[in-house]
């Protein structure tokens, strides 16, 4: 395909009208020919800033001549359902995580993909995507640092809403880590295990902090802090140690200021200022591996499903105290590595 790629978002809430705005104004390649959204209001008036129709429905949209691809970014329970009737329309579909609300939603989207014979899902997990997380990757990879054996992650976030519950430490917002050591390590997760620090007063009644620790299949341990009430800003790290040496995420700030007496260094405020290039990087080579004739290589339906069983795993493991071992499915020939490039 030479031309635009032609794609309908269904969903047009917060990251749905992100999406819509970048491949409208900053990515090559796109152009958003469709929306819909149950908000059949939202959807026109998001619709019309760009000059794309609204649909009454999801599957309206997906059957519509006018739409090369679907970009599903509505709330998780309907991922399944429009995931599946993309595939069964045969057009790639980029689902914004998760996959699917359930394991078992996940197996059958796989089951559908598998039996279409050919990759047409990508979901949205955009840390591989991340320049740092790459250079990160790129150490491990050239050997720098000797084999990898641990990991230290922090995931901190300013504040959560009032509706985040505390599974959803897991659920939504460790779920990036879970994916993101599974690709920069390329090994699957075993095994899974959550201790629960010292309550945070700034958390009110939620329990906050987290601390996840993740086995994996080559050895790797993983922890991870999840504290989702950190007041100072949107703060993710990660150092990697090896045996030979250790790397770690870089600042983020291209300045350094010293003055009065101190030195500082800004913290984005939130997941949206982390990400921003990230989420650009990652729609435009969707955009061009589809344009290209090719298939999505990021993130696969296996990669969602595996994300689905660790996060399940992280719930049992945080309700029991215990450790939870973790056990996938046979993976279909379909995705030939255990983790997509
Ligand atoms: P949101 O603002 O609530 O947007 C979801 C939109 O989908 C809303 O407009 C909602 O309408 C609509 N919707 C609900 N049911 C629908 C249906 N059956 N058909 C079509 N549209 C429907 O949520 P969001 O924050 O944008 O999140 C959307 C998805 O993106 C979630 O799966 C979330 O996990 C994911 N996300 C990923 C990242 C990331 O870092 N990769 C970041 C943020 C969000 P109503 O409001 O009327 O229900």
């Amino acid at each position: 395909m030479t031309s635009m790629l032609q794609v309908g978002v269904i969903g047009t809430g917060m990251i749905g009208q992100d999406h819509i705005r970048r491949m409208t104004s900053v990515l090559a390649g796109v152009r958003v020919s469709a929306v819909a959204d149950v908000d059949t209001a939202v959807a026109a008036a998001v619709g019309a800033r760009v000059g794309a129709p609204a649909f009454e429905s999801g599957e309206a949209l997906i059957a519509d001549p006018s739409v090369d691809a679907v970009v599903v970014c509505s709330w998780g329970p309907t991922h399944e359902q429009y995931v599946l009737a993309a595939i069964a329309a045969g057009k790639p579909v980029f689902c914004e995580k998760p996959l699917a609300t359930t394991q078992e939603a996940c197996l059958r989207i796989i089951e559908a993909e598998a039996a279409y014979g050919s990759r047409l899902v990508q979901v949205g997990y955009m840390r591989r995507y991340d320049d740092a997380y790459r250079a990160l990757k790129a150490v491990v990879g050239s050997g720098q640092i000797g084999a990898p054996l641990m990991m230290h992650c922090a995931h901190r976030n300013a504040s959560v809403p009032g509706f985040y519950e505390k599974e959803m430490a897991i659920t939504d917002t460790a779920v990036h880590e879970i994916d993101m050591v599974r690709w920069m390590f390329g090994a699957e997760i075993t095994g899974v295990r959550v201790l629960v620090p010292r309550r945070s007063a700034n958390g009110g009644e939620l329990q906050d902090p987290l601390f996840m620790l993740l086995e994996m299949a080559n050895g790797v341990l993983v922890d991870v802090e999840i504290s989702v009430n950190i007041r100072y800003g949107y703060d993710i790290r990660g150092e990697i140690v090896g045996e030979d040496g250790t790397a770690s995420l870089g600042s983020l700030s291209p300045v350094h200021v010293r003055r009065a007496g101190l030195a500082s260094d800004p913290v984005p405020g939130d997941w949206r200022e982390r990400f921003l290039r990230a989420y650009d990087v990652e729609f435009q080579e969707w955009i061009d591996a589809l344009r290209a004739g090719g298939q999505p290589v990021g993130p696969s339906a296996w990669d969602g499903y595996a994300a689905a069983v660790v996060s399940d795993a992280g719930v049992a493991a945080l309700r029991s105290g215990s450790h939870v071992p973790v056990t996938l499915a046979d993976r279909p020939k379909l995705y030939t590595t255990e983790v997509a490039a």
